[in-house]
């Protein structure tokens, strides 16, 4: 399935959808280049999990950033790391299964680590300038009903 978007605020929008229809455990991976629209999306994901957005930010030097809402979100980037075996010896995926939601934005450096059941989301930009597409799938046991909330 793809959505498009033309607007910072109609990914916000799309965002708040998504997160306004966790109901705990869903992890989500966001695929796209630098000022795709990853940060954007997430503030919309938090917006709908009844978060202060201006929480939310790049979490360019930190790995993860915990958030509690009406579900807990665990925002995980992993843009710095070089190896995906850099963050073996870490627990940043230990609540995948736990009642909170989990968002990784550039969940491909993390190699066989990132879990592998979610809601991949891959971002390409254009024609526009503020034009984006958002493609959803499935991987493995991902959560179905994220996307059947969007219509
Ligand atoms: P990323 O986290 O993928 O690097 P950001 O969300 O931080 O990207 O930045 C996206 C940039 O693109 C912002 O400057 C935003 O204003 C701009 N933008 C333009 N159109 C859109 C759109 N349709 N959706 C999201 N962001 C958009
Ligand atoms: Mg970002």
């Amino acid at each position: 399935m793809i959505v498009t978007t033309h607007s910072p605020a109609q990914t916000r929008l799309l965002g708040a959808r998504l997160g306004a229809a966790c109901t705990g455990g869903e992890v989500v991976l966001l695929s796209g280049e630098l000022g795709a629209g990853k940060t954007c999306l997430s503030k919309g994901i938090a917006e709908g999990l009844g978060l202060d957005v201006a929480e939310i930010t790049s979490p360019t030097f930190t790995l993860l950033q915990i958030h509690h809402g009406r579900l807990p979100l665990y925002h995980i980037d992993l843009y710095r790391i070089d190896r995906p075996d850099e963050i073996a010896h870490l627990d940043l995926f230990d609540e995948v299964d736990g009642p909170g939601v989990t968002l990784i934005e550039w969940p491909d450096l993390g190699g066989r680590h990132t879990p592998a059941h979610a809601l991949k989301i891959q971002i390409t930009t254009g024609p526009e300038d503020d034009d984006r597409q958002w493609r959803f799938s499935l991987l493995g046991n991902g959560p179905a009903h994220l996307i059947d909330a969007l219509g």
